[in-house]
């Protein structure tokens, strides 16, 4: 298929949409909401959506308001200096995407997440119905990290990273990344003139990681690399994403007029399912668990649950369903999973026959310590 016939086919399937603009995108040099860029998008948020598709959107852009509101010229280094700036322009945030909806007689529905909110599967459910519940109402949510109350235990991190998540928690088809460059490029276009643009990457492996150049700007968390890495997210999602300059006018009505903008990444074939995904990537590990090469082949090519047998170290302190990374003997991450045994038993069986669980523990929970069905192999 050539990158047209794919593109097309692509956007042509999509019926929900997340789409994250960065606080570069969305501000002006004074750090000022820019009036182009709000009128661009929602214009075309309407338009898109008389054609049946449904927008979700990921907006940063919170603390850069709030810094053009309180004058200030950097972002706070103080995190709490940095919360308060949240706090103040969060609300200019939203009662711009309202005033700019509201032109096409649309709403703007605030959705503030930390990470508290969806580690626990009930209540990331319950986030989903909620946000199904604002799009049938026909409103558009705008969701943004609830930066004003986040510390370190709670926090997502960076809106790249959230708006990868969110495909998930919408159950949306494709994610697009609005940034202020046009793409993923060969070199750093900023520092190489003959910079070329990719249009299309496959399958996000080593050389593309290797290209992504991680420099952070003063005001937005994540540069190219939390893209790609977002992007690797959703593809694992079966999701794909294009990212693409939202500076432009008209690059969401030309990527879904199936026009050649942007870097278009595609999903992974073998999709893996929402609980999976969640297990993965909404959760944080909250340890390491190396095993030996039995288990890995085991794991990795016969879809094989972890017992104690394979296990060779344990590090961190965690409990029982608790999300944790596995790494093979050279500590390379090959998967992640959700534990029946916390930290201190899983130490004292390791490299153990499942039948010596009751002996050695005084109590026996499950066979294995990582369920195959609570187990996502990465990549
Ligand atoms: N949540 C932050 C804000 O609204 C932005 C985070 C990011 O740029 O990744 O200002």
């Amino acid at each position: 298929m050539s990158a047209d016939a794919i593109r097309k086919d692509i956007v042509g399937k999509v019926r929900r949409v997340v789409v994250k603009l960065g606080s570069y995108v969305l501000t002006t040099a004074s750090w000022s909401l820019d009036r182009k860029v709000f009128t661009d998008v929602t214009d075309s948020i309407a338009a898109l959506r008389a054609t049946g598709i449904e927008f979700v959107v990921v907006s940063s852009g919170a603390v850069a308001s709030g810094m053009g509101r309180l004058g200030l010229k950097e972002r706070p280094r103080v995190l709490q200096q940095e919360q308060a700036a949240a706090a103040v322009g969060q609300i200019s945030l939203m009662a711009y995407w309202e005033k700019m909806l509201s032109r096409h007689g649309m709403h703007a529905a605030q959705i503030l997440l930390t990470h508290g909110d969806v580690r626990d599967r009930k209540r990331f459910l319950n986030a989903r119905h909620t946000l199904s519940s604002v799009l049938e109402f026909g409103a558009v949510p705008i969701i943004n990290e609830n930066d004003t109350v986040t510390v370190d235990e709670i926090k997502f991190g960076d809106n790249d990273y959230l708006s990868s998540l969110v495909t998930n928690l919408a159950q949306a088809d494709l994610l697009i990344i609005l940034t202020d460059i046009d793409g993923v490029y060969d070199c750093d276009p900023r520092t190489n003139a003959d910079a070329k643009l990719l249009p299309l990457i496959k399958t996000v492996d080593e050389s593309i990681e290797e290209l992504v150049f991680g420099s952070k700007s003063k005001i937005s968390r994540g540069g190219m690399a939390t893209k790609i890495k977002a992007a690797k997210t959703a593809a694992l999602f079966g999701v794909p994403t294009i990212i693409a300059n939202g500076k432009r006018a008209g690059t969401l009505q030309d990527i879904f007029a199936a026009k050649q903008v942007g870097t278009l990444i595609l999903p992974e074939k073998n999709k893996i399912t929402s609980r999976k995904h969640w297990i993965a990537f909404t959760l944080k590990p909250h340890g390491i668990i190396c095993v030996d090469d039995g288990a890995k082949t085991a794991m990795m090519d016969k879809g094989r649950s972890l017992l104690p047998s394979g296990i060779v170290s344990v590090k961190g302190d965690f409990g029982p369903d608790e999300a944790i990374s596995c790494c093979d003997k050279d500590g390379v991450e090959f998967a992640r999973g959700l534990v029946k045994y916390g930290s201190g038993d899983i130490d004292k069986i390791k490299g153990l026959k499942t039948d010596q669980i009751e002996e050695v523990l005084g109590h026996f929970a499950e066979p294995e310590i990582i369920h195959r069905d609570d187990m996502v192999i990465l990549g």
